[in-house]
């Protein structure tokens, strides 16, 4: 089985689909590679390393002939689909909740579209979940993000001048990359005190040495383990709950998300107002709207002196680690769907049936 590797198109995206790492091991199970040259550049992987794992380099339309699968990070573009031969596995981050269109364009072009938002959370699919991967790094990234910005040290420090206290944090969110946010965040020193609408997390966040935050509100937890949406009323409590609490932290970082849904509103402006001079929220919502009502995709706004970050795409901004996870994820999935190089579509297969969002009817 032959799979191509663009190099990602779109804006800001430096991550790729598959490092040479994974190449090497799928040609040890009888997959051939075909690498766009200049693919994983921005990811910290040269052509020289695609060469060395035994990929084929390639250029512009020769990429994608005679290749049954096609590895990419974000959905491809039309022409590149028009490139493929119907009956293409295509992976990727296919947003299928949210890229109708895109989704309708693999879908009519005949292809075998599997996202990797949709591989099944269960513990035989744990080596495939991109999602995971990929917010482990953002959780860590958004740390960082914010370390950088507000004007104290994290930790506590005993100086000859002095004692500073510690940067007291709250991550709001403790789903994977909440938890990976506590973890950095604990690990530069900082009080950390998070949140999150699932009871059954207090338990792991108080294992990362941080205070679970009680905010009185809960929510359902839906078959797959995530949160369902707050009622408008439970929303308000969670509101008007964090517009108390918030003014005593420095760094708020928030990922709550509810998949398929706008990110939940969980900050107004007016908590954002009563944040201490130099105080930073990094939303990692912002990719659906953001958790904050000053969010602004893409962007970093001053409020009253309160920095809000809503920078996009933050695992991108790590390319080389965040390329190395995800490129593993991928190559289990394509094990998993071609165990000796050779496709074998078993659809009453979880994991494949899950992930599938597009694919030929059957005749
Ligand atoms: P996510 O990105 O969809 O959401 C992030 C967090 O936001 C979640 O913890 C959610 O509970 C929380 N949230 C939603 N609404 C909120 C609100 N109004 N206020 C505060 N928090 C709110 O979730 P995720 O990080 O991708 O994963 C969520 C869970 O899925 C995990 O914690 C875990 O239980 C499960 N999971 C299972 C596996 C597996 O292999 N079994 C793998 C990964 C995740």
């Amino acid at each position: 089985m032959r799979v191509a590797v663009p190099k990602e198109t779109a804006p800001g995206e430096r991550r790729v689909g598959l490092v040479p790492e994974t190449i090497s091991k799928l040609r040890e199970a009888g997959f051939e590679a075909s690498v766009e040259r200049g693919a994983g550049t921005s990811a910290g992987f040269s052509d020289d390393d695609y060469a060395a794992a035994g990929a084929t380099l390639a250029d512009g339309a020769s990429l994608t002939r005679g290749v049954e699968a096609f590895a990419c990070v974000a959905s491809p573009s039309a022409d590149i689909v028009a490139s493929l031969s119907p009956g293409t596995v295509v992976i990727g981050f296919l947003e299928p909740l949210t890229d109708s269109e895109g989704i309708a364009r693999l879908r009519e072009h005949g292809v075998v579209a599997f996202a990797m938002e949709s591989i099944p959370r269960i513990t035989r699919a744990q080596s495939m979940d991109a999602l995971s991967s990929q917010a482990t790094v953002a959780g860590y990234k958004a740390v960082l993000l914010a370390a950088d910005r507000v004007p104290r040290l994290f930790p506590m420090l005993m100086t000859a001048a002095g004692t500073i206290a510690p940067v007291r944090a709250l991550v709001i969110g403790a789903g994977v990359a909440g938890l990976q946010a506590i973890a950095t965040a604990r690990r530069l020193g900082a009080l950390v005190s998070a949140f999150d609408v699932r009871p059954a997390v207090a338990e792991q966040v108080q294992s990362l040495g941080a205070t679970f935050l009680d905010l009185g509100v809960r929510a359902e937890e839906t078959v797959g383990g995530y949160a369902s949406e707050l009622t408008p009323e439970q929303q308000a409590k969670q509101q008007a709950a964090l517009e108390e609490r918030i003014p005593d932290f420095d760094v708020v970082i928030t990922t709550a998300a509810v998949p398929g849904r706008p990110a939940p509103k969980l900050i107004p402006a007016s908590a954002v107002e009563r944040m201490r001079t130099g105080s930073v929220i990094v939303d990692l919502a912002a990719e659906t709207g953001g958790n904050c009502e000053v969010t602004v995709p893409g962007e970093i706004v001053e409020l009253g002196g309160v920095s809000v970050v809503g920078t996009l795409n933050l695992a991108s901004s790590m390319a080389f680690h965040a390329s190395q996870l995800y490129s593993r994820n991928v190559g289990a999935l394509l094990l998993h769907l071609a165990p000796e190089g050779e496709l074998v579509l078993d659809w009453e297969d979880e994991i494949t049936s899950g992930a599938c969002v597009a694919r030929p009817e059957p005749a």
